[in-house]
């Protein structure tokens, strides 16, 4: 029995550690090193170090797994039960799991492509920031989760530089209630705030230089992070039969409409883009990643 899983994280590597030793399983990942990205906020804040942000070294030395790691996969080929990856590697499966997790929400308008644009939910991006931000003189945030709250703290030493774009001020209330963090509004009053407005352009030649607002203000700006959140990542099961809506569809037993192939994580949260505040959200992933590896087990 061969069990593939797309995705190193907490949903695939947690499926692939819970599977029995005789099942051959396959596990691939984009990233080099997979990373856990509910640390990724605390690596931006000096609070950990960047090898705390890697899983434990037991996850890679599990029995009959073979590691693809800095590879994609590229087609999902249900007719073929395999999958392709970016270097052309073929891997056929008996099953498959979807564990893609979630991609950064953007907001569009355009020049959003610009350098200097960055979310805070990529590990390269928040290394940019890492690396630009004590260079960086007009620093605009676009604030929509509890992402963009927590970062305040960096600023509080160069407050000047930094403006904080409100989208939706009834979101922003909501994040203060969900975060109710102690001296809250002494602290928050130290920040300037647009609310309600939009960014309708990145203005740059390459780089970004300024934002224009909606109410048509132009705004400098040399690093702009946008915290929209994140959305399910489906961009793998584009072109293919497996049904999704806001994120992949499963039915109780976290099985796709497609025969042997399964899906768990963040790429199956239908309100995953509504979320303002991520805390819990790993554990469940271990929980169900767990649950399915069981369901697989048995049936297979
Ligand atoms: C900034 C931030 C802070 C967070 N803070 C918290 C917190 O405090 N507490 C909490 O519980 N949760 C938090 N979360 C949520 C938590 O990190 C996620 O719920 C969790 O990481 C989801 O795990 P996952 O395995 O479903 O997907 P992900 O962690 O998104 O991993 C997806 C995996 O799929 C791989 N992949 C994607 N596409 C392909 C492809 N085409 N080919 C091969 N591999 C692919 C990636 O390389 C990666 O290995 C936070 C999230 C973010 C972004």
């Amino acid at each position: 029995m061969k069990v593939v899983v797309i995705g190193a994280s907490f949903a695939g590597l947690n499926v692939v550690r819970n599977l029995p030793g005789d099942f051959e399983k396959v596990i691939i990942c984009l990233d080099k090193y997979p990373y856990k990205k509910n640390f990724l906020l605390d690596f931006l804040l000096g609070r950990v170090k960047s090898k705390d942000l890697l899983f434990e070294e037991e996850l890679f030395n599990i029995e009959n797994t073979e590691y693809f790691f800095a590879k994609k996969v590229t087609k999902i080929n249900p007719k073929r039960k395999s999958v392709i990856l970016d270097d052309k590697t073929q891997i056929v499966y008996d099953v498959l799991v979807i564990a893609v997790g979630s991609r950064p929400r953007y907001i569009s308008c355009p020049g959003v492509h610009k350098r200097g644009v960055v979310s805070l939910s990529v590990l390269e991006d928040i290394k940019y920031i890492k690396d630009i931000i004590d260079i960086t003189s007009h620093i605009v945030l676009y604030l929509n989760t509890s992402l963009g709250y927590y970062t305040l703290d960096m600023f509080s030493l160069r407050k000047e530089n930094l403006k904080v774009l409100i989208p939706e001020e009834l979101r922003w209330q909501k994040i203060k209630e969900s975060v109710r963090e102690e001296n809250m509004d002494s602290r928050l009053s130290e920040f300037t705030y647009y609310f309600g407005l939009e960014v309708k352009e990145v203005i740059g030649n390459g780089d970004v230089k300024a934002l224009r607002l909606s109410n048509g203000k132009i705004v400098a700006c040399d690093l702009f992070i946008v915290d929209t959140g994140i959305k399910p990542n489906l961009e793998v099961v584009k072109n293919t039969d497996i049904l999704c809506e806001d994120a992949l569809i499963i039915d109780g037993n976290f099985s796709t409409n497609i025969e042997d192939i399964f899906a768990v994580g963040d790429v199956v949260n239908q309100d995953l883009s509504n979320y303002i505040d991520y805390k819990g959200t790993s554990d469940k992933i271990i929980e169900d990643s767990r649950h399915l590896a069981q369901i697989i087990k048995s049936r297979y």
